[in-house]
């Protein structure tokens, strides 16, 4: 990139390469969305300890690795919803602790912000786990905005986060280049104390900046694949966007960029070998995709870290009734729960959670729930155990029978599934038809009364935009429920295990 005489020394390189050329060789590794620092499924897919491993291997290979995480990591998580005892002896929300440790056991270089990690809503508790952080942040797009409304980098080590970083490499035979790196990220989580610049134009900008002191660039991009498309060609020559936000794994090319994304909670990793030549600025980049299972060792100072935090959340677990490892469901088909669909429209998760309501409380008219109440962000597949559907409802909460006029119902219905789309809000509905609004096939009648099955959090009136229904519920709902012949706990986690038990697959 660096090369001015770009064009005539490529040629040179061409007529040369391999004979003379010497390349610089680097791998990169990397991981995007995880949420779990032990496998899942079972013990089958992921871990980090086992990422751990790969990256010694790797090492071992090249000892120029430069391991990158494409955001989306402090959150969402049953664990970090936990508390736990800091060093001042003060009880203090995990929030991503448990993720920022066993990254720097695991040795990683470089993140940027994915939507989840704003999902930390006091700006100091972000800023305290940066700081706790042993690999760099970098994002080019987002600021933060200070209380007197100011707008300023996010801060890390004293130093303000940069919107580009510039790697060092020295090749095998002692050649030098420079590997710049620049992260962004979607504006989706509109919390307060973050200001988004244009993704384009940030990126476009930073890249001005950065290239004519790298020989070789490559994104983080925290982005919907469709924005990182449309990055690569307004900012073209990029050759590597090291992607996230999209859990399932894809590579697309753009032009010369080539645009990668791992599978979710680091079930695979993408491994890049690339080749740089300092002289002409000639570079190739060979991608991999790497399943990471249990054919794969751990590596023993990240389990260590890993089995200290999971010893912690099972304790709290066990503590709460839980047996986290139970199988309590065996899947034949994938249940939907990622934030994009489940939020915007009815998923079988949705459904196989309302089915366990009813169940529960049977009789109703109606049956929803905010799909806010579903945190997993992910899909699950294989073995359903206890602890899949606690992080899938971290907040866990009571379900509770209300009774509503039509009119008061018809009210709910529009505004779970129309003026709350998108949002944590947003209804998974049993017996009613999502687009027309129909119950049971009929059209509401306003001045009937209708018995409603909800969450209590809903009922109370505490949702987006519903405070309204607030008035219709009288605060009785059961702390246990009968359900056939067992007496379970009235807890939404509860209810959706018993009746995956009674059900025994999907
Ligand atoms: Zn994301």
């Amino acid at each position: 990139m660096r090369n001015t005489f770009f064009a005539f020394v490529a040629l040179f390189c061409l007529a040369t390469f391999p004979l003379f050329g010497q390349p610089v060789e680097f791998i990169v590794l990397q991981m995007n969305d995880v949420y779990e620092i032990a496998p899942l499924e079972g013990g089958k897919a992921g871990g980090l300890a086992r990422v751990a491993t790969v990256r010694q291997e790797l090492l071992k290979e090249n000892p120029n690795v430069i391991t990158v995480l494409a955001g989306d990591f402090l959150s969402p998580s049953f664990l970090g919803t936990m508390r736990f005892e800091n060093e001042a002896g003060e009880q203090e929300k995990i929030a991503g602790l448990q993720m920022i440790e066993t990254l720097n056991a695991m040795g990683l270089d470089y993140v940027t912000f994915g939507n989840h990690e704003f999902d930390i809503k006091d700006p100091d508790v972000l800023a305290k786990r940066i700081a706790q952080s042993d690999f760099q942040w970098t994002v080019c797009n987002a600021q933060r905005v200070m209380a007197d409304g100011q707008k300023r980098p996010f801060r890390q080590g004293g130093a303000s986060i940069p919107p580009y970083i510039l790697h060092p490499i020295k090749g095998e035979n002692g050649q030098e280049i420079t590997v710049g790196i620049l992260g962004v990220v979607l504006p989706f989580n509109q919390i307060e104390y973050v200001d988004y610049a244009p993704v384009n134009e940030a990126f476009a900008a930073t890249l001005k900046e950065l290239s004519p002191q790298a020989d070789f660039v490559m994104g983080i991009t925290h982005l919907n694949v469709d924005e990182d498309e449309a990055l690569a060609a307004a900012v073209p020559g990029v050759p590597l966007f090291t992607g996230g936000h999209e859990h399932a794994n894809l590579s697309r090319y753009v032009g010369t960029t080539r645009i990668t994304k791992a599978d979710a909670n680091a079930k695979t990793v993408y491994v890049h070998r690339v080749k740089v030549d300092p002289d002409c600025g000639m570079v190739s980049v060979n991608s991999t995709l790497r399943t990471i299972d249990d054919s794969i060792a751990d590596e023993p100072k990240t389990l260590a870290v890993v089995n200290k935090w999971l010893d912690r959340a099972f304790e709290v677990m066990e503590g709460m009734g839980y047996e986290p490892e139970k199988e309590v469901l065996r899947l034949n088909e994938t249940l939907v729960c990622k934030e994009s669909a489940v939020r915007t429209s009815q998923t079988n998760f949705g459904q196989l959670t309302l089915a366990a309501l009813e169940d529960a409380m049977p009789g109703a008219d109606v049956y929803f729930i905010n799909s806010g109440t579903m945190r997993l962000d992910d899909n699950l597949d294989g073995l359903v155990t206890e602890y899949d559907v606690l992080r899938t409802y971290p907040f866990g909460g009571k379900v509770v029978r209300v009774s509503l006029t039509g009119k008061v119902l018809q009210r709910a219905l529009e505004t779970g599934l129309m003026t709350n789309y998108g949002e944590g809000g947003y209804f998974q509905v049993r017996q009613v038809d999502p687009t027309t609004l129909t119950v049971k096939g009929e059209v509401i009648d306003p001045g009937k009364s209708y018995s409603v099955v909800l969450p209590e959090f809903v009922a109370r009136g505490l949702e987006a935009n519903l405070d309204f229904l607030g008035q219709y519920y009288d605060g009785s709902g059961p702390d246990d429920l009968k359900v056939g012949e067992d007496t379970v706990r009235n807890d939404i986690r509860d209810l959706v295990i018993h009746y995956m038990l009674k059900i025994g697959e999907y």
